[in-house]
């Protein structure tokens, strides 16, 4: 089974399991665009495109989950895995995971990951568009959804979104709000991001970080903007989703 076939049983597949975005992006599409560098230091690290994971791929299938509770949005740091773990990406993983699965029993090779550019992906496959707080802002869902994606070699019809234009108009508020002053129009200093700087602080590199920005990010009342929750939980910075009028929440 081929092409559109194979393609709406997928989408079909992602739907069952409750998945609220479904897109199909050529291999060839994310290679040739450049997007938006919003990556956090982590991400940057590992950042690739769909041949260094996939010799022979064709398409990017990408999938998503609307947040319906700010507490997935909770970092929780893994002592034993060295890594930061959130609610909202292990539920959407797994629901990924079983999807791919779905199609390698179909006979196509299938990898789950990682090292793409989410939010890229995601505007290719016209979930969104990016808002000037550099997420994603889809129409449904404002910027509280989150993306995971696998890599394959089936033959599936891409998807041809219509450019989704610019939802943030005149607003500001995300600017004026950031309690870091690390949002210019569109884009994030990664160095200077709440969500960046604390998942550093522990199993990081903040040392790395220039020392204006160290100091600043000391002198916040952190709490006021990262609800604490024990010395490994935290909430992470959301108040350039909050206070966005295309929030859902
Ligand atoms: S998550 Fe917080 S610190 Fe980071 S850009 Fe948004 S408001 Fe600023
Ligand atoms: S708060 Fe306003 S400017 Fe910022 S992303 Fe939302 S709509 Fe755009």
């Amino acid at each position: 089974m081929k092409g559109l076939s194979l393609t709406t049983e997928l989408q079909d597949g992602a739907r069952k399991l409750g998945l609220d975005f479904f897109g199909v992006v050529a291999a060839a599409a994310v290679e040739a665009y450049a997007g938006i560098d919003v990556a956090y230091w982590e991400l940057r690290r590992r950042t690739a495109r769909p041949s260094d994971i996939l010799p022979d791929a064709k398409a990017v299938v990408v999938v998503g989950l609307g947040l319906w509770d700010r507490a997935l949005d909770t970092a929780t740091y893994e002592a034993k895995l060295g890594r930061w773990v959130y609610p909202a990406y292990t539920v959407l993983e797994q629901r990924c995971d079983r999807l791919a699965l779905w199609l390698e029993r179909r006979g196509a090779r299938v990898a789950v990951t990682g090292r793409l550019s989410l939010k890229n992906l995601g505007v290719l496959a016209g979930f969104g568009v990016f808002g000037k707080n550099s997420l994603l802002l889809s129409r449904d869902f404002g910027p509280d959804f989150r993306l995971a994606c696998f890599v394959t070699d089936a033959d599936l019809e891409p998807e041809h979104p219509a450019s989704g234009g610019d939802l943030c108009g005149d607003c500001v508020l995300c600017l004026d709000a950031c309690p870091m002053g690390a949002l210019t129009p569109y884009v994030v200093d990664p160095e200077s991001c709440l969500v960046s700087l604390s998942l550093r602080a522990k199993g990081g590199n903040l040392a790395e970080v220039d020392l204006a920005v160290r100091e600043r990010f000391a002198s916040l009342d952190i709490p006021a903007y990262e609800p604490r929750f024990g010395g490994n939980l935290h909430l992470m910075c959301r108040v350039c989703q909050d206070i966005c009028p295309q929030s859902s929440k």
